[in-house]
């Protein structure tokens, strides 16, 4: 009874594992189909100045949408995508399409806000990333100041290749933001010769703050540090309105999260954030 209980295991795991081959495989072949299939999209979630509420800026998040697999989060490609090396490819999509959408914004006669763009480590690698936010800058016509790439501490692993890189985008006028900060390979020294505007406080820090003095102490501590370099900060993954009064204590300056809006396809950001009807109350 053992042994063959023992076989079924090893059947049963096979076949898990078979599974998942499958499905890395299936997702695979998808994936690098899904630009030209037009399965990719992007939704911008508004970032708030917490003291008023007023509008400063979005961040674009790409959504893939599959006919067999129905919507697939990036947690779930994009580390695929960096493997496979379609990383680049989709990449540029992303930030092509980001700035077509602003200049639509533009043309209808919206306020322009800075939209950030994620960019990975594997997309410095390629040294055209500079080269091609540049002309698409041009070609729609987009001034460098409504750009920012969120970066995080990870590519600091690659910073003879990467900071060169970030020196150039500074001097065209793109935002360079840290994401996720503290959660990483956090040199401070680093941070401090990096040519960057903005630090972002992971929300895992935000999420237990309220009944956890430990960590509130690190929210803290990250808001020391960027007030002391003169960065401006934003806070990820507000969902409540304790947790927005806790960075209002903070001097936390601006912030995101479910509490003001999920992040919204370009058509509903427009009917809701852009046009002001939205009023949070
Ligand atoms: P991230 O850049 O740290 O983005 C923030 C994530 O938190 C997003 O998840 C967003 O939807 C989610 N979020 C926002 N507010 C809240 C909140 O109040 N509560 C909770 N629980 N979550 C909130 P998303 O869109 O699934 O993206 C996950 C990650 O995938 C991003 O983390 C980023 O690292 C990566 N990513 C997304 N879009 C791109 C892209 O275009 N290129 C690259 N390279 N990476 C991307
Ligand atoms: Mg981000
Ligand atoms: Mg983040
Ligand atoms: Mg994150």
């Amino acid at each position: 009874y053992a042994k063959l209980s023992g076989k079924n295991t090893y059947k049963f795991f096979n076949d898990d594992l078979k599974l998942q081959l499958d499905r890395r495989a299936f997702l695979e072949a998808e994936l690098r189909k899904a630009i030209n299939n037009d399965e990719l999209h992007i939704c911008y979630q508004p970032k708030y100045r917490l003291s008023n509420r007023e509008l400063v800026g979005m961040e674009a998040l790409i959504r893939w949408e599959n006919s067999t697999l129905g919507p697939v989060m990036p947690m779930d490609f994009i580390p695929l995508a960096e493997d496979i090396g379609l990383i680049n490819e989709i990449g540029k999509w992303v930030i092509k399409e980001v700035l077509v959408t602003m200049n639509t914004w533009m043309a209808k006669g919206y306020p322009l806000v800075k939209v950030s763009v994620n960019v990975s480590q594997k997309q410095f690698r390629s040294g055209e990333l500079v080269q091609y936010i540049e002309s698409c800058l041009n070609a729609y016509e987009i001034d460098a100041q409504y750009l920012e790439v969120e970066i995080t501490e990870s590519v600091l692993e690659d910073s003879e290749l990467v900071i060169p890189q970030l020196n150039e985008l500074k001097d065209m006028g793109v935002g360079i933001s840290i994401d996720d900060f503290g959660t990483g390979y956090s040199s401070l020294s680093l941070i401090k010769d990096l040519p960057i505007d903005t630090l972002k406080i992971d929300r895992s820090f935000l999420r237990d703050a309220l009944s956890n003095q430990k960590e509130s102490s690190i929210v803290k501590a990250i808001l020391n540090i960027g007030h002391t370099l003169n960065l401006n900060m934003v806070a990820e993954g507000i969902e409540t309105e304790e947790q927005l009064k806790l960075l209002l204590e903070l001097n936390c300056p601006d912030g995101q999260g479910y509490f003001f809006s999920k992040p919204l396809p370009p058509d509903e950001l427009e009917e809701t954030v852009l046009n002001g009807t939205f009023v949070q109350q």
